[in-house]
């Protein structure tokens, strides 16, 4: 019998008063994930207190990786998830398009305020401004920046955008002008190429953060007991978390890593991939970006669209029984819009066949241990 990991990013949120003291979660219709509660319904924290609640880790940490092995290295992974790589005297950031507030103040980790297709059109005015750095864009607000490799490898440290937003950009990025003046220069020169799609009181800019260099990764399978593995997302981390792990990747071409994504052509590619593979994640990032941008209410609608459309067709269409454990990998919360390590809803058992009888998942340990168990004696 195949698994289904059906992981919804940032899921873990507190309750908020306008829905009614209750978070997304709870507030969402959802009878699908209950049918699934009633053999299994917990909660438990995937970083518990050794990790960052982030994706990357979180993610990792589910599909196997040990901690030594977790990827530090997200911009490299997310290079991975474009097709692209980096030679080894090369590393990346990760450069959101940022909005910038009169006073100077990062007024949102995103380009707030543009289209899709302005910020788009905001990268590309970005490209060959300096042959020192390649800038390379991925999608909506994220974008990556190729550097040379400094000797020891390293870089400095620079804030998080999402986890500071109403600083002074001036402060978050100090470090990073002290350690690369080329660099402080770059942005200086990408900021007055951005001020035509100034509006509303903010400009834009570039933010680098998270530096990464090229990294490899264990397979999936030599993780899982030579377990083949699959994943269906649009989030370029995940894709380049899966990619680098030697996973078969899908991505939907109309899926979009927010609430608006495509989610019958990701219910299609995961029923696909369970005929064919033993464990498919089918990631959504919507639950994540929503609750950034403090929307309880578009979190708990994402949540009620993934049970009504992703589950209910990826059931019809797959016909076979199958695991599954619908979780989270960190805490978004809606009220802060920050990441946190507290639990996530952990909700498992068999659909489109006999239900288990009632039984607890505890810890992520116990998650891996429920996609792997039975392969060969029922499937
Ligand atoms: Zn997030």
């Amino acid at each position: 019998m195949p698994s289904l990991l059906l992981l919804i990013d940032g899921l873990g949120d507190e309750p908020l008063a306008y829905l009614n003291d209750k978070t997304p979660f709870e507030a969402a219709s959802h009878p699908l994930f209950d049918k699934v509660g009633e053999q299994c319904s917990s909660s438990c924290s995937v970083c518990e207190d050794d990790l960052v609640p982030e994706s990357a880790g979180c993610i990792g940490r589910l599909l196997g990786l040990p901690k030594e092995a977790l990827p530090r290295n997200r911009a490299y992974l997310e290079m991975l998830a474009r097709g692209w790589d980096i030679a080894d005297d090369q590393q990346v950031w990760r450069c959101n398009l940022v909005a910038v507030d009169e006073e100077g103040r990062l007024a949102a980790f995103n380009g707030r305020g543009l289209s899709t297709v302005e910020m788009a059109a905001a990268a590309r005015s970005c490209f060959h401004l300096d042959e020192a750095f390649i800038f390379v864009f991925l999608s909506e607000y994220r974008n990556l920046l190729v550097v040379q490799r400094q000797k020891n490898g390293g870089g400095p440290f620079v804030p998080p955008p999402h986890e500071h937003v109403g600083e002074k950009m001036d402060e978050l990025l100090a470090p990073l002008r002290e350690g690369s003046p080329a660099l402080a220069a770059f942005l200086q020169k990408a900021k007055e190429r951005l001020l035509p799609f100034a509006r509303g009181g903010c400009h834009y800019a570039l933010y680098p953060w998270g530096l990464s260099v090229k990294q490899s990764l264990p397979s999936f399978s030599s993780l899982n007991e030579g377990r083949r593995g699959a994943l269906v997302g649009k989030a370029e981390i995940v894709l380049g978390l899966a990619k680098a792990m030697g996973m078969e990747v899908r991505e939907p071409s109309t899926a979009t890593g927010d609430v608006d994504t495509d989610i019958f052509a990701k219910a299609r590619a995961a029923a696909d991939l369970l005929a064919s593979y033993d464990v498919v994640v089918a990631h959504f990032n919507g639950g994540d970006e929503a609750a950034h941008r403090l929307d309880g209410r578009a979190k708990a609608a994402f949540i009620s669209q993934i049970d009504s459309e992703f589950l209910a067709y990826a059931m019809t269409k797959f016909r076979k029984p199958f695991r599954i454990v619908v979780c989270g990998d960190h805490v978004t919360s809606s009220r802060t819009g920050k990441h946190g390590a507290g639990p996530v809803p952990v909700l498992a058992g068999v659909l489109n066949g006999p239900p288990l009888p009632a039984f607890r998942l505890a810890s992520y340990r116990d998650i891996r241990a429920f996609l792997l168990e039975e392969e060969g004696k029922n499937g």
